[in-house]
This record gives structure tokens, sequence and C-alpha cells, in this order.
């Protein structure tokens, strides 16, 4: 590839390593021209399932969307980025492996809090109470209920 700095069409590899649990090669590249150094990273490019919504409309699967909502709840905790890039991994090989063309959004939303439980329990728990309110709507009507349920009265006899 061009180097990005002086757009030179010619770079050498200097590095070359597995990450992400080998799906991944990262390769170190220096430019010959200007000698400035940066990362590739390289990874299979494989189909992945539709994703079909609450509501029965399909769409792509987005993994930025994925991403950013694992980052979202993973914020300021210390988990580092190779251990989240790792967790996409899996969570992308779950769903090939599955072999269907489409897959429901509760199956990728539990994918995920598998995930996080491993890495996190604050964000597991901040991921999980997001997606159970708007997975499981009894279950989050419950839990309001439970929080605004009226306080014990005090008796007016405790008062005076
Ligand atoms: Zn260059």
């Amino acid at each position: 590839m061009h180097c990005p700095f002086c757009a030179h069409p010619e770079t050498k590899v200097i590095d070359s390593r597995l990450v992400a649990d080998g799906e991944q090669i990262r390769r170190r590249r220096e430019c010959i021209s200007c000698g400035e150094r940066f990362t590739t990273f390289e990874t299979a490019e494989l189909v992945m399932p539709r994703v079909i919504k609450s509501d029965g409309t399909r769409e792509p699967f987005n993994e930025d969307k994925l991403h950013a909502g694992i980052q979202r709840a993973l914020e300021k905790r210390p988990v580092s980025v190779e251990d989240v890039e790792a967790a996409l991994v899996r969570i992308k090989q779950q769903l090939r492996a599955c072999g269907e063309r489409e897959v429901p959004s509760r199956m990728l939303g539990e994918c995920v809090m598998a995930e996080l439980r491993q890495l996190d329990q604050v964000a597991y728990v901040r991921f999980a109470s997001v997606y159970r309110s708007f997975q499981d709507l009894d279950e989050f009507r419950a839990e309001i209920e439970r929080l605004s349920a009226p306080l014990p009265l005090i008796r007016p006899e405790e008062e005076a």
C-alpha cells in the first residue's frame, strides 16, 4: 500500500504478528522513501448474518454499532483495547458459527452479555440493564414497580 505520509508506492513490512486470537494480522510498515512507520491490520472478510430486530425488520450486521455499544458499557472501566477486540472477534465467530443467514437481535445481545460478564462486571450490569429494559418489558416493569413502591408509613404515635 502507499505510504500515508508521502504517498510513495512502496513500503516494507518490519514486523508482523497475530492478534485477536489469531483472527487478525498486525503489520508494522516502514516507508522506503520517507522512513515513516505505520501499522496495518488484516482480517478475513466473511459474510455476517443479518440481524432481525424485535419489530421484525432486518438490518445488516453493523460492527461499528456493536463496538460502540460495548465501548459505552466499558466507559472508564479498566479493560484493554486488545481484550475488547478479542471479545468482538468471538462474538462474530459465534454469529457465523450458528450457520443462519439471519439471527434475532436478542441472540446478538446475549453474546455481548456473555462476553461482558467475562470482561468486567460493572460493564456487564450497565449493558444488561439497558438491554433488558428494551428486550424484556415485563421484567423492566416489575423492576420499576419495585422501585416506586410506597415507603412504609410512619405511625402517628411515633411522630410525637
Ligand atoms: Zn513515505
